[in-house]
């Protein structure tokens, strides 16, 4: 299987089964936005939970946040963003196309020959109006990054939390960002969801953390079994002029190896920007030794859709005539499918039927078949990466066991209904 021909054959599996559909696709869609679909969904729901139970609930030194989306424009007038959050456009002055400069090796449109001239820089914003008046009074902005809305609540949850240094402030939610090219499927859109922690810290603690959370954040992918993952440190030139130093975790996707997560030593940037720009003092004050400063802040930022693309490129097999999703159990949509043996014994769908609510009672996502054969059941789970699939037959009826068989080994055993929710 080609690299090429891997993608490709993710794409439809995800949208044969109910993973991922283009964005608006009665109308011909729209260039950038996806949705996921039901079985996406589930798996997008498992990532952020898994985020926020190893980031936020495992831990005594995170607490998290859902700010709002559109905040007033002149935060990103201190965060930089109004004036540099720009790609560099070129136009081809045939086809009137547009390109990122980065991404155009000569000067020729890689669409149609033409000449590509400079055009200016194009800022990624997506800008929108507040109240029922349009004009520039009323502009704001969509977030282009989920960070801000913390940096603007770091003080409330200083005075309400009883936090002391150093800890973390964590949020997952949607961000915006008015790509020029979005390409590589669902790798770079124009809305996205991301899950970012600032982490403050003492000035002169901030190495120490950088370390740990670059570690923590790494342990996290492979303990979700994803393979094919390196850091990547970043040179001085390729960081942003804040930073004192960013690691990306990059994954091997079937396009090449990409950025999924950066994590960013930003120093005391943003408060002290926030600082100036409100006149607010953001500083941080340690009640035991009376000490003031402006914490510096550790920022591991992850994008929950690339994310999702990777363990999916990750995951997926072709083997024995058979197409598998090898996805971790805690990522796995559905966690088990029940079946009865054969659909017209009312006495065999009854029993799986009971084991079937009893299972979902327990609060796993369960699935339920009971169209055609049994092989061609274990072939369609196996494609959307059910760990386990039940089956109840007549034996069941007999002496309470039934068969339960393994996604990655394909091997079936006989066990008591009451051993089933243990097994899981
Ligand atoms: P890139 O260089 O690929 O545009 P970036 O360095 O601008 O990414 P960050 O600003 O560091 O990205 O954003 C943090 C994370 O948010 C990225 O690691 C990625 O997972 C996610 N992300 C950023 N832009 C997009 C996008 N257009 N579509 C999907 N996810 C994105």
């Amino acid at each position: 299987m080609s690299k090429e021909n891997k993608l490709e054959k993710i794409v439809s599996l995800a949208k044969r089964r109910g993973f991922i559909f283009p964005g608006s696709e009665i109308y011909g869609g729209i260039g950038g936005f996806y949705d996921f679909g039901p079985l996406g969904a589930e798996l997008k729901f498992n990532i952020k939970q898994a985020w926020w139970d190893a980031v936020v609930k495992e831990r005594d030194d995170v607490v998290g946040l859902s700010a709002a989306i559109i905040m007033n424009p002149k935060v990103w007038e201190a965060s930089g963003h109004v004036s540099g959050f720009s790609d560099p456009l070129v136009e081809c002055k045939k086809c009137r196309k547009r390109f990122r400069a980065d991404e155009t090796e000569t000067q020729k449109c890689p669409e149609c020959g033409g000449e590509l001239i400079k055009a200016r820089n194009f800022n990624l914003m997506f800008k929108t109006f507040v109240g029922p008046v349009e004009g520039t009074a009323s502009v704001a902005y969509l977030r282009p990054e989920t960070a801000a809305g913390i940096f603007m609540n770091f003080k409330n949850v200083v005075d309400t939390m009883r936090v002391k240094m150093p800890f973390g402030i964590a949020q997952i939610g949607r961000a915006f960002r008015n790509e020029i090219n979005p390409k590589d499927y669902v790798f770079r859109t124009r809305e996205f969801e991301q899950m970012e922690l600032e982490y403050f810290v003492k000035p002169g603690d901030d190495e120490r953390a950088f370390k740990e959370w670059i570690d923590k954040r790494t342990t996290w992918y492979e303990k979700l079994g994803l393979k094919n993952i390196r850091k990547q440190e970043q040179s001085p030139e390729e960081r942003a002029h804040y930073s004192k130093g960013t690691v990306d975790i990059e994954y091997e996707f079937p396009f090449g190896w990409k950025e999924i997560e950066g994590i960013a030593n930003r120093s005391d940037f943003d408060l002290k920007s926030h600082s100036e720009h409100s006149g607010q003092d953001l500083s941080y004050t340690d009640k035991e030794t009376g000490e003031k400063y402006l914490p510096y802040v550790i920022e591991p930022s992850a994008g929950v859709d690339r994310i999702c693309l990777a363990f999916l490129c990750d995951a997926y097999a072709e083997e024995d005539k058979r197409v598998v999703l090898k996805l971790h159990p805690k990522l796995a949509p559905y966690k088990a499918a029940v079946f009865p043996l054969v659909a017209n014994k009312p006495e065999l769908v009854e029993k799986a039927r009971q084991i079937f609510k009893e299972l979902k009672a327990t609060g796993l996502n369960i699935a339920w078949d009971d169209r055609g054969n049994i092989g061609k059941r274990y072939y369609s789970q196996d494609e959307i990466g059910t760990p386990y699939c039940i089956t109840a037959d007549y034996q069941t009826l007999e002496d309470g066991t039934v068969t339960i068989r393994d996604r990655d080994t394909a091997k079936q055993e006989r066990i008591s209904e009451r051993e089933i929710s243990g097994h899981l």
